[in-house]
């Protein structure tokens, strides 16, 4: 297990600054994942602490130990890729053993290690055949496998998920968090899906244009997001905002946090509006609500309401948020 920290970490590739001045500290054994929008340099990060392209100043500590010099098979870290990068002539005992062999392990203690790990994954059935042959489930594990066997103190991934079915990717998901149970090692999970980030994280770190937004654990970046990107980049849909008219304050309100009724409500903030769309999802409806200044998606538990019906809005002042001009959050929690 390790702990990884970035200090005053900048990242330039030519004339572009990807990464500025980051400091970020990683605990030991947790899961954490790095969030945010495509281009925001999540995979950058990743990669620095990896040793694949080292930062332009500053400084990444694995364990304490400053990495700047240590060469990325020395650092203990493994990488699981996106494409899984797989050797498609090898089989998938081999794919897992290539790393090992590599390193010099003597061939019964390779075998002892390829057996339990592939059991560890769900692959024991599958060693002897090729990776064209598996479902995209299946190369995921391997590529895990191929990770695991080299006992690294922090595993890192890279949007490991990305090329699987919707059913898969949850299965995928629950497994993850399940392996991570089991090792107790640091992982490292990069992702743009914030479900994924919400669903397994033990601290999100949430990212956008090279800087960290926030760090905190799911539920409170959820509950108290520090600023309007935080808000609206976490949840799906994402936390209504409307402007309060006054010195650029916004406020904001979750989908889910909005009563709808026949009739005017008592609550904090309440106004009229007309049902615009519905969309009936089964457990739940969304509603986009259409009021003179604003457009707000609802989320329902009943299915009520049609389509061009006047509706009441109403929201409890708890579940109200308040952003001032510069986009942080106003107020204590
Ligand atoms: P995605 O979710 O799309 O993978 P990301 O958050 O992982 O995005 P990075 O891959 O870290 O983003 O890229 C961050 C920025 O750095 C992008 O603007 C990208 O174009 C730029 N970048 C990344 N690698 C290089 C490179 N080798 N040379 C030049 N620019 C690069």
């Amino acid at each position: 297990m390790a702990s990884i920290e970035f200090v005053r970490v900048t990242k330039s590739f030519e004339k572009s600054v990807v990464i500025k001045d980051l400091d970020l500290k990683i605990e030991d054994g947790k899961f954490t994942v790095l969030v945010g929008p495509s281009g925001c340099g999540k995979t950058t990060l990743l990669r620095m602490i990896a040793g694949l392209d080292p930062q332009t100043s500053g400084s990444v500590f694995i364990d304490g130990k400053d990495v700047t010099r240590t060469a990325p098979g020395q650092r203990g870290v493994a990488m699981v890729f996106q494409n899984y990068a797989l050797y498609p002539t090898m089989s998938v005992r081999e794919n897992i053993e290539f790393g090992l062999i590599n390193n010099k392990v003597d061939k019964a203690e390779r075998t002892k290690l390829v057996e339990s790990i592939s059991a560890t994954v769900g692959l024991k059935n599958y060693l002897d055949r090729k990776p064209s042959t598996l479902s995209g489930g299946q190369r995921q594990r391997v590529a895990l496998a191929r990770a695991m066997v080299k006992k690294p103190s922090v595993f890192l991934m890279d949007e490991p998920l990305s090329n699987l079915d919707a059913k898969l990717r949850a299965q995928m998901r629950l497994e993850l968090i399940e392996l991570h149970k089991k090792l107790g090692t640091t992982f490292v999970y990069v992702t743009h899906d914030q479900v994924e980030a919400m669903s397994m994280a033990d601290t999100i770190v949430l990212m956008n244009q090279g800087l960290i937004k926030q760090e905190a654990p799911p539920e409170v970046i959820y509950n108290q997001p520090n600023n309007l990107f935080a808000a609206q980049f976490i949840g799906v849909p994402p936390m209504n905002v409307g402007d309060l008219g006054v010195d650029g304050v916004k406020f904001g309100f979750r989908p889910e946090s909005a009563v709808l009724s026949n009739e005017p409500g008592e609550l904090h903030y309440s106004t009229q509006g007309v049902i615009a769309t519905r969309e009936m999802l089964g457990s739940e409806t969304l509603y986009q609500v259409r009021t003179d200044r604003d457009s707000f998606m609802i989320k329902c538990i009943e299915d009520q309401f049609s389509v061009d019906q006047k509706v009441h809005l109403g929201v409890t002042a708890a579940k109200i948020y308040f952003f001032g001009a510069d986009e942080n959050r106003i107020g204590e929690d």
